[in-house]
């Protein structure tokens, strides 16, 4: 059995974990990324790039080539059917990045990994965190590689190792909050769409909610909610969501399907982020709603401001910034989580009375400048600086 000694050991490969070892690194700080997997996921899942996650991966160098790798869209739409309620535009957000940017989630963690390795971070793969626990001032953290186990001794863990963490159920942290009755079916396909490309829009339908966002190489995302759905949806189930829930004219056909998925989803958030010398980030410590594309975000945006806090920590000798980090990082979470959570069940609303009411009260705001401004503000996380 072999043994080594690190700073901080990272769980996890996903955008949380590359993005906190890509800082660590550019702070100085040595840190090591274990994967279970053999090779990093190669499908599209999460696609928005929001405003203060550019700002915030502007240190490591990852902005310029996401933009490159993107694509801008300035503005976010609610409809019903064809008819407009709402435009939330992004273009007089106070920011280097007034849009928000469509990136495939495989094309960020490409482009982040590329980052972590230029300032000479590695990520062993396959390394299967089984067990992690104190030893004196330090963690031993037990992995898998294979039939070979070893033990790396830790000043600090990060659990960025997704929604079933098994670093936040080891040190027994309450996973809090509820699930969703629906599932959720995504696709990325190539068709002929009647709106333009330069909008994001979100249809309420009381048969579920329907995200359609444009994506670089000119597809289009869509992701729906369903009651039952099959585990490889088709072009003709997107198909139907398209003609039930889209515009009414004309009837939209899908040329070519890139990749589907269906997942379930529930709204959760850790009841700490720290314990000891365990902390957790991204999904880890939060999974929500797709609406309003906060997963990927928020987890990176955790990552970034943890490396910093880490970093003062070992620089320092004293941790309780570790503690400020966790309180703020926290009420981001609840916050992201209840905003998701309303946009999901006001999206969804079935009864005709209180849709008509819906629809009434937000073309009313949507007809407020301040408000649509407020509305970018927040949806953009740039209330969270
Ligand atoms: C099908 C699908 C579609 C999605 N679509 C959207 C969307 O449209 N919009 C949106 O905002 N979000 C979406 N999400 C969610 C988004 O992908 C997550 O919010 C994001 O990936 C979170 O990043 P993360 O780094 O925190 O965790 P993850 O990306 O889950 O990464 C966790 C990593 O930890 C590794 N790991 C787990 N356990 C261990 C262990 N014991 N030892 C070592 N490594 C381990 C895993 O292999 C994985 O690489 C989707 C997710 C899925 C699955």
């Amino acid at each position: 059995m072999n043994t080594t000694t690190e700073d901080v050991v990272i769980v996890g490969a996903g955008p949380t974990g590359l993005s906190l070892g890509a800082e660590l690194r550019l702070l100085g700080v040595s840190a090591l990324v274990l994967d279970k997997q053999a090779a990093g996921e190669n499908t599209s899942r999460a696609c928005v790039v929001h405003a203060r996650t550019l700002e915030v991966l502007e240190g490591i160098g990852a902005t310029a080539e996401l933009l490159q790798q993107g694509l801008v869209v300035p503005i976010f739409r609610i409809r019903d059917r064809s008819h407009v309620l709402a435009t939330v535009s992004f273009k007089d957000l106070k920011t280097a990045y007034p849009y928000t940017l469509m990136c495939p989630q495989d094309r960020v963690e490409r482009i982040l990994l590329e980052r972590f390795q230029s300032f000479g971070g590695m990520v062993q793969r396959p390394s299967e965190v089984f067990d992690t626990r104190p030893v004196g001032n330090d963690l031993q953290v037990h992995v898998k590689s294979g039939e070979e186990a070893r033990t790396i001794h830790a000043k600090w863990v990060v659990g960025c190792d997704g929604a079933h963490s098994i670093i936040r159920e080891q040190a027994s942290i309450p996973f809090e909050g509820g699930a969703y009755n629906e599932s959720f079916i995504l696709a990325d396909v190539e068709m002929d769409w009647p709106l333009e490309r330069d909008e994001v829009t979100l249809f309420y339908s009381e048969k579920g909610l329907m995200v359609v966002a444009p994506l670089p190489d000119n597809r289009f995302r869509i992701v729906a909610t369903v009651q039952q759905a099959s585990a490889q949806p088709s072009i003709s189930d997107f198909e139907a969501v398209l003609k039930d829930r889209g515009p009414e004219y004309p009837a939209v056909s899908i040329r070519h399907m890139a990749w589907s998925s269906r997942f379930r989803i529930q709204h959760k958030v850790a009841k700490v982020l720290r314990q000891g010398r365990i902390l957790l980030a991204g999904d880890a410590a939060h999974v929500h709603s797709p609406a309003g594309g906060q997963g990927m975000n928020t987890g990176i945006q955790d990552a970034i401001s943890l490396a910093s806090a880490l970093h003062r920590t070992l620089r320092d000798g004293d941790d309780t910034i570790l503690d400020t980090w966790q309180k703020e990082r926290l009420k981001v979470a609840h916050s992201v989580v209840g905003l998701t959570d309303r946009m999901t069940k006001v999206a969804t609303v079935q009864s005709p009375v209180l849709k008509t009411l819906r629809n009434t009260a937000v073309e009313l705001i949507g007809n407020i400048p301040f408000a649509t401004h407020a509305a970018a503000e927040i949806l953009s996380e740039l209330t969270y600086r």
